[in-house]
């Protein structure tokens, strides 16, 4: 019989293992509780209408087509001694490896007043759905001269880039319709991805339509009043006429019950193999994981999974999987059309995953409109190739 390995979570890691193991000759099933996949990636243009959501938003019939059993139903729990997921609802899943891919939980303990209730009136959005309509809709119908609060975490957390990505966007939204407004950005630290560019854009394109307040000036959120529409930071409450609360996150709760997830709430792996430092049998990929100095994205989580399969069937066929290098690169707008970007390589010294700095690529400063346009360009075609090939 042919091995049988399990994923859990059709996600852009969980689809990618998923695919890459069946072409791998394994018998794969893949388990996901929704029909249809939302993804994040350029949702911010949805928040601020550049795109519509349907575009986002993809089905399982390519993956169930291609080979792969899609299982629709929710992970409870891992029996990593007898190698069976106990699935929601009763049934459950023997595999010989699995994979968990499940993303992320916003943590809604972790800010005072930023509770689940308080998240539907400042919508974090940052799982693409429901949220990001919402945003887009409180955008859409504030008045002109409101001021958009977004608060940022502090890492690590899903997608480094994309606070400022969302910032840059609504500021443009503002700058075209609703000139009296400001967007204020509420930071948890005082560095973050591709800052120089993020700043020159700002400078450039938004003046005093975007106001950035770091931690060392009290940018760090303490508490909020949703009904009161007020954030308080170190440095003083604002109200907000829209805000969106980025809360801090973690490895999801199916996570933490199978022992996968260490006191900080993220999973340990090795990084040859991706499988799991804790719980053998089991391997973590994407946002859910520490992959060292990986950024969680779904650039990442597409390339961990590839490796992480190839290290699943060499296990399977008693091989020693090989030493891997994985890429990962982040786009950004930074305008409708306008993008910026970095480019990492990783590989392994000793048991980490480490970046390789002469490897390394960022878009230039200064460069000129034409290179933001093309890398706008860029960016999309990225998004159209993983899509199609992961659900096409
Ligand atoms: P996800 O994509 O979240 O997939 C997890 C899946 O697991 C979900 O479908 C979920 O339903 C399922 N699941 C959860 N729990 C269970 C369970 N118990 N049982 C079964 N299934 C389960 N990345 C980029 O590379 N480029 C970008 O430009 C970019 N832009 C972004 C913009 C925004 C606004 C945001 C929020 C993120 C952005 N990202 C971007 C980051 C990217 O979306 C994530 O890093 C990526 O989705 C992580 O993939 P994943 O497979 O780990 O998790």
């Amino acid at each position: 019989a042919l091995a049988r390995a399990v994923v859990v979570g059709g996600g852009f890691g969980g689809a990618a293992a998923a695919r890459a193991l069946h072409r791998l000759g394994l018998a794969v099933t893949l388990v996901e509780p929704s029909r249809s996949y939302c993804a994040c990636p350029l949702s911010n243009a949805v928040v601020t209408g550049l795109r519509p959501m349907a575009a986002q938003v993809f089905g399982y019939e390519g993956l169930a087509r291609s080979g792969v059993a899609v299982v629709h139903g929710r992970a409870v729990g891992i029996e990593a001694a007898a190698r069976r997921v106990r699935l929601a609802g009763g049934g459950s899943l023997a595999y010989d490896r699995l994979v968990v891919a499940p993303g992320v939980e916003m943590r809604l303990d972790a800010i005072p007043g930023y509770d689940a209730a308080a998240s539907a009136v400042m919508p974090h959005a940052w799982k693409a759905g429901a949220q990001t309509e919402d945003l887009a809709r409180r955008l859409a119908a504030m008045e002109d001269g409101g001021l958009v609060v977004l608060a940022v975490p502090d890492n690590p957390y899903r997608c480094p880039p994309g606070p400022y990505e969302r910032a840059s966007l609504i500021a443009a939204y503002l700058k075209a319709h609703k000139p009296r407004s400001k967007v204020l950005i509420l930071d948890a630290k005082d560095v973050f991805s591709k800052q120089p560019l993020f700043e020159e854009a700002w400078a450039a394109r938004y003046g005093g339509l975007l106001e950035y307040v770091p931690r060392a000036r009290g940018g760090a959120l303490l508490e909020v009043d949703a009904a009161g529409m007020s954030l308080r930071t170190e440095g003083g409450t604002v109200r907000a006429a829209v805000a969106s609360v980025i809360p801090p996150q973690r490895a999801p709760e199916l996570c933490r019950d199978a022992g996968l997830a260490e006191a900080g709430g993220w999973c340990p792996i090795d990084p040859v193999t991706f499988e799991s430092r804790l719980v053998p049998g089991v391997h973590v990929i994407g946002d859910a994981a520490i992959a060292g100095a990986m950024p969680k994205s779904a650039f990442s989580a597409h390339a961990q999974a590839e490796t992480c399969a190839r290290a699943v069937a060499d296990l399977l066929h008693g091989r020693a999987p090989e030493t891997p290098r994985l890429i990962n690169v982040c786009y950004s707008l930074v305008a409708p059309d306008r993008a910026v970007s970095i480019a990492g390589v990783y590989g392994i010294e000793w048991d980490r995953l480490v970046a390789i700095p002469e490897a390394a690529g960022i878009s230039p400063v200064g460069a000129p409109d034409a290179l933001r346009a093309r890398e706008a360009g860029n960016g999309a075609a990225w998004f159209r190739a993983v899509t199609a090939e992961l659900y096409g």
